[in-house]
């Protein structure tokens, strides 16, 4: 019953975890910017009494608390460059500035509020009921998933030597599907794999009227954007799961001027690094190929980036914690999800410390609201039961492997 009277126990911070959530809602900040959100989560664990470390942006929690597993809890803390448009009273009205000084709207559009607000209630949880669990705790709030960089930036900080080992990581994420007070879990490969790739195409550029002295790099661009719609068509098994989209194509700013070069952005989804790498294989033959048959006199200049890992959760913790769940949130609260097309960084950390790791989703939208998706500036998950449930299951999935009664 010990998991049970920690859940029961949740209402006395209800209040103070919904405005948690609306004061994180209403300050966002982009990836690897979180010095503030970090300043508050550290605020909080240390007056809970958790040993907290900054490591690479992020804060880890320990608590360490007698024999036992230690356990591994995450919750993702960056915002979007989104202009919200949800009309809340919390709503946000932060602007920052990129790189040239441009402003830039800064929004929460995929409820990574909703997770630091959650894996505070779990870490309250935690803290104040030490005398019905025995094991090491560990809390880590990571910056950066968006850019897919948060994860990478906490290893190269030291996070291996920094903290004590943990037996297995959790985590979760916010999203439209099951209706809100319900969790999806999926064993096995659950989000994709992902990278971003930039191709620039070195042409040449001349007057709109004589084509004959240049090397149009839009027409080799169009015709590489074609061509490259043919890996997924033509190159991978129809039975394998691979998307290959070019979402940015970019080139010349008057009409009677041949440009000098064309800028595509590609990003790539897939379900097993292989498939990813023969993406990535055939992409850089295409684009070359291609570049070559239009005349370029130089190789066109690709690069990868936001290259985001397989999201594969461990078959005996998938079964273990659905089991948690349905005893505690009830069976009819708990879906079997599906495979999904995103993507997340967080495989990064568990891959390093080579533990298994499970990843799971709950619904933040009720039957009788809009449901917009996460990026969308009219995301707005309701704020009860949204938040209870990912309390909830948090505590649920840590206490399966911290000793109790
Ligand atoms: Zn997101
Ligand atoms: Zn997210």
């Amino acid at each position: 019953m010990t998991i049970q009277s920690i859940l029961q126990s949740l209402h006395t911070i209800q209040e103070w975890q919904e405005n948690t959530y609306r004061h994180l809602h209403a300050n966002p900040e982009l990836s690897m910017q979180e010095v503030h959100t970090s300043a508050f989560i550290k605020d909080t664990l240390l007056a809970y009494g958790y040993d907290v470390h900054t490591i690479g942006g992020g804060i880890v929690g320990i608590l360490k608390n007698g024999e036992g597993a230690s356990v591994l809890f995450r919750a993702d803390i960056d915002a979007l460059p989104v202009k919200e448009d949800t009309g809340l009273t919390y709503a946000s009205h932060i602007t920052t500035k990129d790189a040239h000084g441009n402003p830039v709207p800064v929004m929460h559009a995929c409820g990574h509020d909703m997770h630091i607000a959650a894996a505070l209630g779990a870490a309250w949880a935690l803290a104040t009921h030490q005398k019905e669990w025995s094991g090491t705790y560990i809390a880590l709030f990571q910056p950066g998933e968006e850019t897919a960089s948060g994860a990478k930036a906490m290893l190269e900080d030291g996070l291996l030597e920094k903290i004590p080992k943990p037996d297995l990581a959790l985590s979760q994420h916010v999203l439209t599907t099951p209706e809100a007070g319900k969790v999806g879990v999926k064993a096995g490969a659950f989000l994709s794999s992902a990278a971003s790739l930039k191709i620039i195409i070195h042409g040449k550029g001349a007057h709109g009227s004589m084509p004959h002295l240049s090397i149009d790099p839009i027409i080799i661009g169009a015709s590489l954007i074609t061509k490259l719609q043919t890996i997924v068509a033509r190159e991978i098994n129809p039975f394998d799961f691979a998307v290959v989209t070019v979402g940015s194509f970019q080139a010349g700013i008057s009409a009677n001027t041949i440009a000098d070069s064309a800028t595509l952005l590609l990003n790539i989804r897939a379900y097993d690094e292989t498939i990813k790498a023969k993406l990535i294989a055939s992409i850089k033959r295409i684009a070359i190929g291609e570049c070559q048959a239009g005349g370029c006199l130089q190789e066109p200049t690709i690069s990868i980036s936001d290259n985001f890992p397989l999201t594969d959760n461990d078959e005996m913790l998938a079964h273990q914690v659905i089991t948690a769940f349905e005893n505690y949130l009830g069976k009819e609260n708990v879906v079997s999800y599906p495979a999904m097309s995103a993507s997340e960084d967080f495989s990064y950390i568990p891959r390093a410390f080579n533990i298994p790791y499970l990843y799971w989703g709950f619904g933040g939208f009720t039957k009788d609201q809009p449901i917009y998706a996460n990026h969308n500036p009219r995301f707005a998950p309701a704020i009860y039961p949204t938040l209870l449930t990912g309390t909830k299951a948090a505590i649920i999935a840590i206490m399966t492997y911290l000793k109790h009664e």
